[in-house]
């Protein structure tokens, strides 16, 4: 399986994506793809780099050049988790069940704060765009990579959090291995991740989009030693 396109080390789609990158780029996408509820917030955030280790910091800067619209550092214990999440995954995402990294085969919010309670930092950082395929392939890869790049420093327990139901493939293997598990990683919301709640610990304001002429912001998180 090739790997997926977003990134410049992952220029191939597997086959019979194509149709689908040039369909969903053509405009708002409808069905199921965007029937999605994704975590959004509309305000900026504040800048904490007085308080954020200076070592850290290169991993929030990676997300900047890969296109984020923000990016900080935080401590870990200012990711929140709730047991309602995976009820807003269950009931009300098409999605649900759907995609390897989505529930009921992501971590419960249970597992997620035992594994959130291993770690001292985060680096959460946000995109502002409509979304597109395209747009989406491009932040999971960058996420791969600055993962990747900061267990090559030696954070080895670094892991990644994305936004939403993984699109890598047309068509998720979701009753077998994923096909790109070297890259796909599950969103903040789907192992039970308050984002709004994490947002706001962070000095994000975040509300509810409420209209179709919004911006939506998607939220990616890393977790660090
Ligand atoms: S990379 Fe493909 S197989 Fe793996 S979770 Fe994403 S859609 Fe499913």
């Amino acid at each position: 399986m090739p790997p997926p396109s977003g990134c410049d080390r992952r220029k191939e789609l597997p086959a019979g994506q194509d149709d689908l990158v040039e369909r969903l780029q053509a405009g708002p996408a409808q069905g199921p793809v965007d029937s999605v509820p994704f975590p959004v917030m509309l305000a900026p955030m504040s800048n904490n780099r007085a308080t954020a280790p200076v070592r850290l910091r290169r991993y929030a800067r990676m997300a900047l050049e890969g296109g984020a619209t923000a990016a900080k550092v935080i401590p870990a214990q200012k990711v929140v988790t709730a047991d309602w999440v995976r009820l807003k995954c269950q009931y009300g995402c098409s999605g649900y069940g759907k995609r390897l990294g989505c529930p009921p085969r992501t971590p419960t919010p249970e597992e997620t704060r035992r594994v959130i309670a291993e770690y001292r930092w985060a680096v959460i950082y946000v995109f502002d765009s409509n979304r597109t395929m395209r747009l989406r392939r491009k932040w999971v890869c960058l996420l791969a990579d600055i993962e990747r790049q900061a267990f090559l420093d030696g954070h080895y327990k670094a892991f990644g959090f994305g936004a939403g139901p993984c699109r890598l493939c047309a068509d998720c293997n979701a009753d077998g291995l994923c096909r790109h598990p070297e890259t796909a990683r599950p969103a903040m919301e789907a192992c039970g991740m308050d984002v709004y709640a994490t947002c706001r610990n962070a000095g994000i304001s975040l509300e509810v989009v409420t209209s179709a002429e919004a911006t939506p912001r998607y939220v990616n998180l890393l977790l660090i030693e």
